[in-house]
C-alpha cells in the first residue's frame, strides 16, 4: 500500500437536520496506515461567524474504531467545526484540534455537524487519503506530551490566597489563531495566575498546557461543550466530553459525565447572541458565566438569569470569562484581552484541584480587569463566613455583614438580597461598609460594584454597568429542634 483514498459524498436538507444534527459517515481503514488526511467541501459555504441564513455551515470531526456513538465516543480523534477545510492525523503530529496517535485498522467515522442548512439543501464531498507514512511533520508546538498526560495536577504552589484568572479562552486548537504558548504569553502580560483553556469540542490543546504553563501560571484543561442550542464549559474533567446534544435528557447525562470524571460544569453566556442557553435552567450545573467579555455585551441578562436561580433557592456559582480567541502574541495586549473580566478564586493552592475546589465552594468574585476593582463580602461577629458559604443563624438573631472595596472610589456598592437592593456610595480606595441584617427567612446577600448613573441604575438593569460582583453568602434560619 502506498496510498489509498476514500470518497464520501451526499446531499442533506433541513429535514435531515430536523431528524439529527449530526451525520456519521463510516469508512474502512486497513492495517498498516500511518497517516489519515481529510479534505471536505460543501455547497453555498459561509463562515460560522456570520448569522445563519445566507448559506450552509457544515462542521467536521472524526472518530476512530474505538467508538463513535453519542455518549460513547471513546474513539474521538478531533473536531474543527467549520474553521478548517482539511486536517491530518499521524502517529506523532496532527492538525490542531485533532489528536495524534495510532491509525487503528477498522471502521472510522467522519462526523458532519449540520449547523445551518439552506432550504435548497447542501451537497458535501469528503475526500480521505490513507498513507503508510508515519514520520511527523514536526509538532505544531514544542514540548508536547501525550494527551493522556495533561496536567490535572498542573503547577502546584503558593499556598492559600486569592488567585486571579480567566475561565474561558480559545486557541488555534479551535477558532483562535494563536497557540497555547501565545495564550500563556498574554496571560503573563496580564499577570493572571490561571487560565482555563476551553477550545470548542476538543481536547487537543491539553497536551500543550504543561509546557506553556509553570509555577507562575496554571493552565487548566477545559473544553467548551459547544452544542447548537447552548454552550457550557467543562473544567478539570479527565477526558473529552460529548457535545452532540439537542435535549435536556442528553444534557443531563453530559453533566453527569463531567461530574463523574471530576470536572465542573458551567453554563456559558446565557444571553442574547451569547449564543443563548436553550436547555432547562433546572439542570444540575455548578456555575453560570454571568460575565463574558466586555460588560456591555448583554451581560446584564446573564446576571438576571443567575439571580433568578438564587431567588429560587439554587446555589449556583457565578463566574466570568473573557472568551478571548487568542491571536499570535506580539508583546502588546489588545484593548480587550484575557482577564477581561477576571475571576478571583480563593484557593488553598494554585493547582487545577485547588482552583476547582475554590470555585465549587463559591469563594469567587469577578472584576472588570485583573487590576480590579476588588470586592469582598464576609460575615463576621457571632456568625462567620465568606462568599459561597452558608451561615446558619438562630431565629430572630442578626448577622453582621462586611463589604470591602479596593480601588473602587466613586463607584456605587449595591447590596442585593432576597429582600431587595440597597445602594451605598464608595468613598475611598480602601472602603469598608458594615451592616446588620435581620432576615426573617432564608435568603442570600451578594454585592455588585456599579458605575453611578443618576438613579437609572435602580430602574434599568440594562443600564447598570457592573465593575465587580461577588457570589452570595447564604443565610439560613435554624429550624427549632433541628441540630446544626
Ligand atoms: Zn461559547
Amino acid at each position: 500500500m502506498v496510498e489509498l483514498s476514500r470518497t464520501l459524498t451526499g446531499f442533506v436538507t433541513p429535514a435531515d437536520k430536523a431528524t439529527n444534527d449530526y451525520l456519521l459517515l463510516p469508512f474502512e481503514v486497513p492495517p498498516g496506515v500511518g497517516r489519515l488526511t481529510v479534505r471536505y467541501t460543501y455547497t453555498h459555504r459561509v463562515s460560522a461567524a456570520l448569522p445563519g441564513g445566507s448559506g450552509n455551515v457544515v462542521d467536521i470531526g472524526v472518530f476512530d474504531p474505538r467508538g463513535a456513538a453519542v455518549l460513547q465516543g471513546h474513539g474521538f480523534r478531533g473536531w474543527s467545526g467549520s474553521d478548517r477545510s482539511q486536517f491530518t492525523i499521524g502517529l506523532a503530529d496532527a492538525t490542531p484540534g485533532y489528536l495524534p496517535g495510532p491509525i487503528y485498522p477498522g471502521t472510522w467515522h467522519i462526523i458532519l455537524g449540520l449547523y445551518h442548512i439552506l432550504p435548497q439543501g447542501c451537497h458535501y464531498h469528503v475526500g480521505i487519503t490513507l498513507s503508510e507514512e508515519q514520520g511527523g511533520r514536526g509538532a505544531e508546538e514544542q514540548g508536547s506530551k501525550g494527551a493522556g498526560e495533561q496536567g490535572r495536577g498542573g503547577a502546584v504552589c503558593c499556598g492559600p490566597r486569592w488567585y486571579r484568572g480567566d475561565l474561558q479562552s480559545h486557541t488555534y486548537h479551535s477558532d483562535g489563531t494563536g497557540s497555547v504558548a501565545d495564550l500563556a504569553a498574554a496571560a503573563r502580560a496580564q499577570r493572571l495566575d490561571f487560565v482555563a483553556v476551553t477550545d470548542h469540542n476538543t481536547v487537543s490543546h491539553w497536551a500543550h498546557l504543561a509546557a506553556a504553563g509553570g509555577d507562575d501560571l496554571l493552565l487548566i484543561p477545559g473544553q467548551e461543550i459547544t452544542t447548537y442550542y447552548g454552550h457550557a464549559n467543562a473544567w478539570g474533567a479527565r477526558g473529552w466530553q460529548e457535545f452532540r446534544c439537542r435535549d435536556d435528557a442528553t444534557m443531563a447525562r453530559i453533566i453527569d459525565a463531567v461530574h463523574a470524571s471530576g470536572g465542573l460544569f458551567s453554563v456559558n453566556h446565557p444571553k442574547d447572541n451569547g449564543p443563548a442557553w436553550e436547555y432547562s435552567p433546572d439542570l444540575p450545573f455548578d456555575c453560570v458565566e454571568v460575565w463574558q467579555g466586555l460588560w456591555a455585551a448583554n451581560n446584564w441578562q446573564s446576571v438576571d438569569f443567575w439571580d433568578s436561580l438564587l431567588r429560587q433557592g439554587r446555589r449556583v456559582v457565578a463566574v466570568g470569562g473573557s472568551d478571548k480567541h487568542v491571536a499570535p502574541f506580539t508583546g502588546q495586549l489588545s484593548f480587550y484581552d484575557l482577564g477581561m473580566p477576571t475571576t478571583w478564586v480563593y484557593a488553598e493552592e494554585l493547582s487545577t484541584a485547588g482552583i476547582l475546589a475554590g470555585i465549587r465552594a463559591g469563594h469567587v468574585f469577578i472584576s472588570a480587569e485583573p487590576q480590579g476593582p476588588e470586592l469582598y463580602l464576609a460575615a463576621d461577629g457571632v456568625y462567620e463566613g465568606t462568599m459561597g458559604d452558608e451561615v446558619v443563624i438562630a431565629n430572630g438573631r442578626p448577622v453582621m455583614l462586611r463589604a470591602q472595596v479596593v480601588g473602587g472610589r466613586g463607584l456605587v456598592l449595591r447590596i442585593v438580597s432576597g429582600e431587595g437592593v440597597k445602594s451605598v456610595a464608595v468613598e475611598g480606595d480602601d472602603f469598608t461598609h458594615r451592616w446588620q441584617a435581620r432576615p426573617q427567612d432564608d435568603t442570600f446577600y451578594r454585592l455588585e460594584l456599579v458605575e453611578p448613573s443618576g438613579g437609572r441604575v435602580e430602574r434599568d438593569a440594562a443600564a447598570t454597568v457592573r465593575r465587580a460582583l461577588t457570589n452570595p453568602i447564604y443565610v439560613t434560619i435554624a429550624t427549632p429542634g433541628r441540630d446544626g
